[in-house]
């Protein structure tokens, strides 16, 4: 059935979405601080407004996908903020990436006026946003995810539900902890290949081949930290080694290997717990410990 939405943030991801909405069917009502970025999607059928209220008017959903909180709680609660126009028939969205306890008090403050919200931030890139297939991490009560699925499945392809309020945007920080904090172990790591006279695109496949570049969440971690089996298949006292012969090697070449050291830390610290002889993955269990021994002593006062 064909609703109207008001769509907030008109940004690189923003306009394909909200031009896939446009090709769903239904009647959308624009607003963008870029007033070329409104006349784009108003070429292609969309209403251009002069606020988020006036977006927000007689929506039935309205959706934010802007860059920060700060940005999402202007477009709300600033002058002729959408919130003054939304009232309890309206789903609001939030589709931005922005700081867990911001989507907590924004949440909180669209309740007090009985608003419903879900958190939905995306993953992947502008590319699937163009096609529809985003990753979709949802937070929210049931209810009001089940309202908002039909919607999402025209901006995605893989929609999760993460759990209550707040818990789409926690699994989006968590993702993009992992996805860009590699990014500069893969950085590092192609150099290195590089400075020491290797062919970089030889060395991507050779890791391709191996843990480096498929990762240890399908491969090692289901297999035994997972599993709760720490017999070694290969032994933190190892990788240990062999990280530092990388390190020395990474001094020689005078090439950057941040990451490299840091990495070599938590392992010198599995090994001082007494997790030497166990497998590598054993660093897991060893952070786990760490990360709830703190909570204990915290929560202990
Ligand atoms: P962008 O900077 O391209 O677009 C943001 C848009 O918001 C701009 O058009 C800007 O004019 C508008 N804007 C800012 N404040 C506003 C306000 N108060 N009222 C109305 N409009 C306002 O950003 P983007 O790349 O589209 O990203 C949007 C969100 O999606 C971010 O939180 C980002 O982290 C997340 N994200 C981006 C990507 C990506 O690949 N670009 C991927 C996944 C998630």
């Amino acid at each position: 059935m064909s609703k109207t939405i008001g769509f907030i943030g008109l940004g690189t991801m923003g306009s394909p979405m909200a031009e896939n909405i446009l090709t769903a069917g239904h009647d959308l009502r624009v607003f963008d601080l870029d007033r070329d970025a409104m006349n784009r999607l108003k070429e292609k059928g969309a209403i251009a407004t002069e606020s988020p209220a006036e977006a927000s008017r007689n929506a039935d959903v309205v959706i934010t996908m802007l860059p920060s909180g700060s940005n999402v709680e202007a477009a709300l609660f600033g002058q002729n903020g959408a919130a003054e126009a939304m009232d309890e028939h309206v789903l609001y969205i939030d589709m931005s990436t922005i700081l867990p306890a911001d989507s907590d008090r924004i949440q909180q403050q669209l309740h007090a006026r009985g608003i419903a919200m879900v958190d939905a931030p995306v993953g992947r890139s502008s590319r699937h946003a163009e096609q529809g297939k985003l990753l979709i991490m949802v937070g929210g009560e049931e209810a009001h995810v089940e309202r908002a699925r039909p919607l999402l499945d025209k901006l995605g392809d893989t929609i999760v539900h993460c759990g209550p309020s707040g818990a789409g945007e926690r699994m989006k920080i968590v993702n993009n902890y992992m996805s860009i904090a590699l990014n500069v172990l893969t950085a590092e790591s192609l150099t290195m290949a590089e400075q020491c006279g290797l062919d970089p695109e030889q060395a991507r496949q050779v890791m391709l081949g191996t843990v480096a570049g498929q990762g240890h969440m399908g491969t090692t971690y289901p297999a035994k930290v997972l599993e709760d089996d720490l017999t070694p298949g290969f032994m933190v006292n190892l990788a240990h080694k062999d990280l530092g012969l990388a390190l020395e090697m990474a001094t020689q070449l005078n090439t950057p290997s941040l990451m490299g050291s840091v990495a070599r830390a938590a392992y010198e610290n599995a090994r001082a717990q007494g997790h030497g002889r166990q497998d590598w993955t054993a660093v897991y269990a060893c952070m786990r410990d760490a990360a709830n021994s703190t909570h204990t002593a915290q929560g202990g006062g």
